[in-house]
């Protein structure tokens, strides 16, 4: 059989390998499931099993609630649905350091994304049963470990190093991780919040999801380039492992630099899920087609219809969709002017074009933070703003997300790469554990206040990015920083 790898070499150069389409269908469908618990998760502990009448029922619940409150003081039912959703997802992006760790080290990055996967199946029909949310979120939270990381580095494995097809390859991946999300709000949303019990069926179609995506990543399989551990039992000369080389170990530190810098990225744009997703619930105007009431040709149905809340999520998603073909054209372009920012200045754009995506909604969270100091009923937003913003954020993720995802498998020393892609999700950790403690200010402080802390802290990051690109390239290998042309 062909080495995927030489067949990857031997596709037409703006043709890709048939394992990144493995690679990408696995992954849409595990994002499926993931984004689909997450769309219902606020609404589901504020609405639903932290209800003082089922909350005693849920395994555990007195514990955290009570260990919370020990660390932060009383919290609401809101704060805390905020501070747990910040833990969990928080979580789910810092067990990737171990799962890339096991995988480098024993596991190999296959049998890694299997492992994950079962579990997180598991996790979801666990989902099911109130009483077993607690033990659930801990199961998605290992699953991820395993599968993240390791489904991510498999996509580089596909490239050899230089292949400049790499970089668009992430971003062919990446819209394979938003077709998922953008599917998922739809169903297992619209099945979680419509029929009852609430989540039941959301959670049930988000872990068929996930063995859907099982079942292709393992038929696909002679398709997938071979992994660290296949590559190590295929060798013939078993030679020691050398240490580190001083260059290895410059790019190592440039990436935790580049990690760190983007914690802020990650803390700003979760509160999609947490903050932004109240905002759209209680303060947005869902029926979509009321402005069309005095033209006479729309049911009353339809003009009465109200999108329900959880579909926002898959804004995000439907955008990074479409914008993808548009963002590479334009970099292609840049790149024929020569004009083409390099990975590290793409990613500190990212950051600034999500700070300023929250001046969008500052004239109408004026207006409500008015009302609502006035005691006076606050009229609904329009849906228009945060679709701007989440446009403009959107746009920011693009050049940020899968450049970084690309840059790390072009600069970790390859029996490391897991664990290096496990270090940038660690990022996310930190960011998202920061969502939900900051999401804790939401009801405490004007709704104006708290989108200009998000913006001040997005734009606070990316001007540190710019501030460090010169150093950050001098350790990277500046033809590594400006080669890329994703
Ligand atoms: N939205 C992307 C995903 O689901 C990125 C998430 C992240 O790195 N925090 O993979």
């Amino acid at each position: 059989m062909d080495h995927p790898q030489a067949m990857a070499d031997s596709v037409p150069p703006n043709k890709h390998p048939t394992g990144l389409y493995i690679l990408f269908t696995t992954e849409m469908w595990e994002r499926f499931a993931y984004y689909g618990m997450r769309a219902l998760l606020v609404y589901y502990m504020i609405k639903c099993i932290f209800l003082p009448e089922n909350a005693s029922h849920v395994m555990g619940y007195e514990l955290i609630k009570r260990s919370l409150e020990w660390v932060f003081g009383p919290l609401s039912t809101q704060a805390l649905s905020s501070q747990i959703y910040g833990l969990y997802t928080g979580f789910v992006y810092l067990a990737p350091i171990f799962g890339g760790t096991i995988a480098d080290r024993w596991l190999g990055q296959r049998k890694a994304v299997v492992v994950g996967g079962v579990i997180m199946a598991i996790a979801e029909f666990m989902l099911m049963k109130q009483s077993l949310f607690f033990p659930a979120l801990l199961m998605m939270i290992v699953g991820n470990g395993f599968f993240k990381p390791n489904i991510s580095t498999q996509v580089g494995n596909l490239y050899a190093p230089g292949d400049h097809r790499r970089d668009r390859a992430f971003s062919v991946f990446y819209v394979g991780i938003n077709v998922g999300a953008t599917l998922s709000p739809f169903i297992a949303g619209t099945l979680g919040e419509n029929v009852t019990p609430y989540g039941r069926w959301g959670f049930f179609s988000a872990g068929v999801g996930m063995i859907l995506g099982l079942i292709i990543y393992l038929w696909g399989q002679r398709h997938l380039a071979p992994d660290n551990v296949m590559k190590r039992a295929s060798a013939t000369d078993a030679k020691p492992v050398a240490p580190l080389s001083p260059d290895d170990w410059k790019k190592i530190w440039a990436l935790i630099v580049l990690c760190l810098l983007n914690i802020p990225f990650w803390t700003v744009y979760e509160q999609q899920g947490n903050t932004i997703a109240l905002w759209v619930d209680g303060n947005c105007n869902r029926h979509i087609f009321s402005w069309l009431q005095g033209y006479g040709f729309l049911p009353a149905a339809v003009l009465n219809w109200e999108m329900p809340a959880t579909w926002y999520q898959s804004f995000n998603a439907i955008m990074i969709v479409a914008f993808t073909p548009v963002i590479l054209a334009f970099w292609r372009w840049q790149e024929k002017r020569k004009t083409e920012p390099s990975s590290l200045a793409k990613m500190a754009i990212g950051c600034i074009l999500l700070g300023i995506s929250f001046l969008v909604l500052l004239p109408q969270a004026h207006m409500i933070d008015a009302a609502e100091k006035a005691a006076i009923i606050p009229q609904k937003a329009s849906l228009l703003p945060i679709t701007l913003c989440t446009v403009i954020f959107t746009l920011g993720e693009l050049y940020l997300s899968p450049v970084g995802l690309s840059l790390v498998t072009k600069l970790a020393p390859p029996r490391l790469v897991s664990m290096m892609m496990g270090m940038w999700f660690m990022s996310s950790f930190f960011g998202d554990y920061l969502c939900g403690y900051i999401g804790a200010y939401w009801e405490k402080m004007s709704h104006a206040n708290f989108f200009l802390l998000l913006m001040t802290l997005a734009c606070t990051s990316g001007l540190c990015m710019f501030a460090l690109l010169k150093p950050l390239k001098r350790a990277i290998g500046h033809g590594h920083a400006e080669t890329v042309d994703v």
